[in-house]
């Protein structure tokens, strides 16, 4: 294989830009071409498809975001989309596709490989919703930027003796919500996966706690729940305590990546590379059991997870004032 292509998709992931340099200087160091698809599949079926040497990718692992850029694309779910972006690639003379992105982006890996493109996804989302990995590019980020940004939400809920509800990202998963359950301290959690949460246990927990002397109260509302402000006002007028609603957002996407991110990419990057090599195709990287390893397309789209049971068990005995 001499030139391969990578391209990001779906949703930015800080850490991303750590996996391209990877990418890109491990496959020139083995000797191949590396061209960058910029805008993942919308992109592609513009040609937007740049040359890429070891120093374009200089200074770009501290930063959050896709130098790539991203975007969501309908016409390549289409079958003539996927015919025109395969037609592209090898006009271009790219044999081997390296896909960052979620689990939307690997079906549009998939419709690659059929079509002959050899293809390699690695996991880039923060929301760590990809079944067959128990790591994604840009979840340890967002989680410490969840984290800190709740540290500075109980400063004045504290001060102001109030109830808080903050509203973390997760899309349908609850990762981040129990993660900064049990990293910042919390009344309760709201998260998609416990879908039969009852509201009156939360607000008995608050009055109790209350009782009890504390001045102040958290709860985490994932995504998937949302209607903080609802929320909210419904917590106030049950427990007669002030209650606010911050949904913390696309700040939560952003940042300078941890080192874990960092590391993390960079081997899956290079793993990627190493798969082409190998002349391996449709195939997706994970992290499982402390081990980096990979998986067929279809099987790992085929996977299911939920959250972690004894985690959330663990968030829940701590809850109590
Ligand atoms: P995130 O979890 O961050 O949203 P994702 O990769 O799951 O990432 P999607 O919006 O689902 O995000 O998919 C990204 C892109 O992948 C889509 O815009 C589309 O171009 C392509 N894609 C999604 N589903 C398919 C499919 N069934 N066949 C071909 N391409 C697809």
């Amino acid at each position: 294989i001499k030139t391969i292509g990578v391209l990001t998709s779906g949703g930015d992931a800080p850490g991303m830009n750590a996996a391209i340099r990877a990418i890109v200087r491990t496959a020139i160091n083995s000797g191949m071409k590396v061209k960058g698809i910029q805008r993942g599949y919308a992109g592609l079926l513009e040609n937007e498809i740049i040359d890429m040497d070891t120093k374009s990718v200089s200074e770009i692992m501290r930063r959050g975001g896709t130098i790539l850029f991203t975007a969501r694309c309908k016409e390549f779910e289409t079958p003539e989309g996927q015919a025109k972006g395969a037609q592209i690639l090898r006009d271009n003379g790219i044999e081997g596709l390296i896909v960052i992105g979620g689990d939307g982006s690997f079906k549009g890996a998939q419709k690659l490989a059929g079509l002959g493109i050899n293809t390699i996804g690695i996991p880039g989302t923060i929301d760590l919703d990809i079944a067959c990995t128990d790591y994604t590019i840009g979840f340890d980020t967002a989680v410490n930027t969840a984290v800190a940004a709740i540290d500075k939400i109980k400063d004045t809920s504290m001060s102001h003796e109030r109830c808080s509800i903050v509203e973390v990202m997760g899309r349908n998963a609850g990762y981040i919500a129990l993660w900064c359950e049990i990293a910042n301290g919390a009344d309760g959690i709201l998260i998609p996966e416990k879908g039969d949460f009852n509201e009156q246990d939360l607000i008995d927990t608050i009055l109790s706690n209350r009782q009890k002397g504390k001045t102040h109260h958290i709860v985490i509302n994932a995504e998937g729940i949302g209607h903080s402000n609802r929320l909210a006002k419904r917590i106030e007028v049950a427990t007669g305590i002030e209650t606010r609603a911050t949904i913390l957002g696309h700040i939560q996407r952003g940042g300078v990546p941890t080192a874990k991110d960092r590391v993390y990419a960079s081997t899956m990057g290079a793993y990627a590379v190493d798969l082409l090599k190998q002349g391996a195709t449709n195939r997706v990287i994970a992290y499982k059991n402390g081990n980096f390893i990979d998986f067929d397309i279809d099987e790992a789209l085929s996977m299911t997870k939920g959250i972690d049971e004894y985690q959330f068990l663990i968030s829940r005995l701590m809850v109590m004032y």
